[in-house]
C-alpha cells in the first residue's frame, strides 16, 4: 500500500505514513454527501476506504479537482486480461483489441472503448 495524493499540477506525490489519516479521515467526511451521488453505501471506517483504495480507484478526498487519493500499489498491479483474440481484432475504428470485452458496437461499426468513450462523450 502506497498512498498518493493529487497535486494541483496533476502530478501525484507520496503521502508521508503520518498524514494518511488525515486524508481518510477527509475522505470519511465526504462521504455522506458524496457516495449517494455515485450510488453507493458511504463508507464510514478507514479500512472501508483503503479496502476502496486497493481496488485501484482515486477517491476525492476535497472540493478541487485534484483533491484526490490513490493507492499507487494497486494501480501499478496488472490488470487480468481475458484474451479472445490473440492475434488481434482490427475494428472499425482503426484500432485493435485482444478482448471480446473490449468492443462496442457504434453507429459506424465497431469501435474500441477509447474510441466509443470519445464518440459518446
Ligand atoms: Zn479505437
Amino acid at each position: 500500500m502506497k498512498i498518493q495524493r493529487q497535486l494541483g499540477n496533476g502530478m501525484w506525490d507520496d503521502i508521508e505514513p503520518e498524514f494518511i489519516d488525515q486524508y481518510i479521515n477527509k475522505v470519511l467526511l465526504r462521504e455522506p454527501w458524496y457516495a449517494p451521488r455515485v450510488n453507493r453505501t458511504p463508507m464510514s471506517t478507514q479500512q472501508e476506504v483503503l479496502d476502496f483504495l486497493a481496488t485501484g480507484k482515486p477517491i476525492s478526498h476535497g472540493d478541487d479537482w485534484y483533491s484526490s487519493i490513490r493507492d499507487a500499489d494497486a494501480i501499478k498491479r496488472p490488470v487480468e486480461r481475458r484474451v479472445d483474440f490473440p492475434d488481434g481484432r482490427k475494428l472499425s475504428c482503426g484500432h485493435t483489441v485482444y478482448s471480446r470485452s473490449e468492443i462496442m458496437s457504434a453507429s459506424l461499426g465497431s469501435s474500441c472503448q477509447d474510441c466509443y468513450d470519445r464518440m459518446s462523450g
